[in-house]
């Protein structure tokens, strides 16, 4: 299974990519992860200094690069990928996605959920005080190492500043979806398993699987 989850920023995908991941037993590939991964390479170390450290997105040639070595026959999750319509036509050449679940939810909403999210420093895990909090109080169920809150959620206005970026260079690629009949349009207003569960569901109805 080849899927794709998009959404607004603060949308919770890496949350769903870790729950559809579990389920299905395919691996999440996130070019922010790979890019965390990366710093310490020569390659790495560039794209962090010229663009995602400085809260830019990378030209698409570098997170196709990227992609094309985490990509595999038997399945995967791309999470937040493709941003634009460019990368989804770009993407579309080396490989066929099966779907692509669109994570639909309001900026009221995300903002009220940023207050509250942490994250693993180990292995990027991402949890809510409220939404999803984390068995033990402040470390990681994975890794037991302490989690942290998410610096560029603590300002609102960069929120604001992504959300502006999102619709502008997101909304197409869902249109873009939608035209090649592969857009899943799930709400994400509910809880975290009522979410997961609409996922699930429409998954199993576009592919025609059996649970
Ligand atoms: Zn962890």
């Amino acid at each position: 299974m080849k899927i794709s989850i998009i959404g607004p920023p603060g949308a919770g995908k890496g949350t769903y990519a870790a729950e559809l991941s579990k389920k299905y037993n395919i691996p999440i590939i996130a070019i922010g992860r790979e890019l965390r991964d990366m710093v310490g390479t020569k390659l790495g170390d560039m794209l962090k200094e010229k663009y995602w450290g400085k809260g830019d997105l990378i030209p698409s040639k570098y997170a196709m690069g990227i992609l094309k070595k985490r990509i595999n026959k038997k399945g995967y999750i791309l999470d937040g990928f493709p941003r634009e319509v460019e990368e989804a036509e770009m993407f579309g050449k080396i490989d066929r996605l099966d779907a692509v679940v669109f994570i639909k939810v309001s900026q009221k909403t995300i903002l009220d959920r940023l207050h509250g999210r942490l994250q693993c420093k180990k292995c990027g895990r991402v949890y809510h005080v409220k939404g999803m909090p984390p068995k033990n109080d402040k470390l990681c169920d994975d890794c037991s190492v302490e989690l942290y809150e998410r610096v560029d959620d603590k300002e609102e206005k960069v929120i604001k500043e992504r959300f502006k970026v999102y619709h502008e260079e997101t909304e197409p690629v869902i249109k873009y979806y939608k035209e090649r009949n592969l857009l899943l349009e799930i709400s994400g207003e509910g809880s975290v398993p009522e979410v997961v569960k609409s996922i699930e569901d429409a998954i199993r109805r576009k592919l025609q699987i059996k649970s």
